[in-house]
């Protein structure tokens, strides 16, 4: 009977598979910022618990203040439950095709499988650096309306040139570009929304400002395609929590970015400790893609011998069309990549 009703292509959809997480354990696995919020954050949760009967109301402040960070307008904001909400509202508001590289950020094909329209995936080079010149030559980009890049590209940690994304942007094609790692680099391509209506840049408190949990992200782009993207957006979908919390992180970035010095000089460190053993690339985010077939292991056989020392790491094994074993790990608090380093070392 159910059948009937069933959109044929949601049983095609490959689901989203989140990092592993168990009590007690180093987690190394999402990319999160493991020192946690600023403590200005969590005074203000436990004082806002007492007005969570209220519907939000403070998205206006929200935007204001992410407009004050980022230098530009209100008008130029969109918030959602995470970013990845506002890459559901993009594909809620724009026609596909669509058109990203291979691998990234699996988000844009599943939520492009959602609503049925093809993803078109073209191949980083086998080093997994990015060819903007073949990129825009290539027969599927040409096809394609809707253009999702991802700088740092989650999982390679590589970054896409200001130069190289202008000469995507000038096809005129609508451009995502997801920077939901930019405060671990000092690449961003924010500013390019006062010169290029076709662009749209996420960004996201999970990662730098350490709000994974309480799921907030924004977008900056053109007025009119904020208003567009306004429109498919739920009421209430960024609850009053995260609202308040964002508002407190937004007055504390000290903290964050005390903590962002950190991760950015241990990541330095574990890119050499591990360079010693595995394949490493280059990474301006807070993680670490290695190719450990350098050792004779599967990305499998790896991840268990770290979980057997509770630490979890995220195995990719292999990607289409690339040699090699892939795990990703994300930079933790210094006292977690020593414990990592010790581990390493019996490997
Ligand atoms: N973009 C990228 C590249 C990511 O890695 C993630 C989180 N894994 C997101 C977006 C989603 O972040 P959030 O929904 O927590 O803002």
């Amino acid at each position: 009977m159910i059948s009937k009703s069933e959109k044929p292509w949601i049983n095609e959809i490959e689901k989203y598979i989140p990092g592993q997480m168990k009590e007690g354990y180093v987690k190394l696995a999402s990319n999160e910022n493991n020192y946690g919020t600023s403590p200005v954050v969590t005074k203000t949760i436990s004082e806002k618990a007492t007005s969570i009967h209220i519907y939000p109301y403070k998205d206006p402040e929200v935007r204001e203040k992410i407009a004050k960070y980022r230098k530009c307008s209100q008008k130029n904001i969109i918030t959602g439950n995470g970013s990845d909400e506002i890459i559901d509202f993009i594909f809620k508001t724009f026609k596909g095709p669509s058109v990203g590289f291979y691998p990234t950020f699996s988000a844009y094909r599943i939520s492009s499988q959602v609503f049925n329209e093809k993803y078109n995936e073209i191949p980083l080079n086998p080093d997994f650096s990015f060819d903007s010149e073949r990129f825009v030559n290539d027969e599927r980009f040409r096809q394609s309306n809707l253009v999702f890049l991802c700088s740092p590209n989650n999982p390679t940690g590589g970054v896409i040139e200001g130069e190289d994304i202008k000469k995507i942007l000038d096809e005129g094609k609508l451009t995502v570009v997801d920077e939901a790692y930019v405060e671990f680099t000092s690449k961003s391509c924010t500013e390019l929304v006062k010169d290029y209506d076709n662009l749209i840049v996420l960004r996201t408190f999970s990662k730098a400002f350490a709000l994974a949990g309480i799921r907030i992200g924004y977008a900056v782009s053109d007025e009119k395609l904020i208003n567009l993207l306004s429109k498919v957006k739920p009421p209430f979908s960024v609850n009053l929590l995260a609202q308040e919390t964002a508002l407190s992180a937004l007055s504390d970035i000290e903290f964050m970015e005390k903590n962002l010095a950190k991760i950015i000089k241990d990541r330095e460190i574990l890119v050499n400790k591990l360079s010693e053993k595995f394949r490493v690339f280059p990474t301006e985010a807070n993680f670490i893609l290695i190719d450990v077939s350098t050792v004779n292991l599967t990305a499998d056989e790896f991840f268990n011998k770290l979980f057997n020392e509770k630490i979890i790491v995220r195995k990719f094994g292999k990607f289409r069309g690339f040699e090699g074993e892939y795990v990703r790990i994300s930079v933790g608090t210094t006292e977690e990549n020593e414990r990592l380093i010790e581990v390493l070392d019996k490997i």
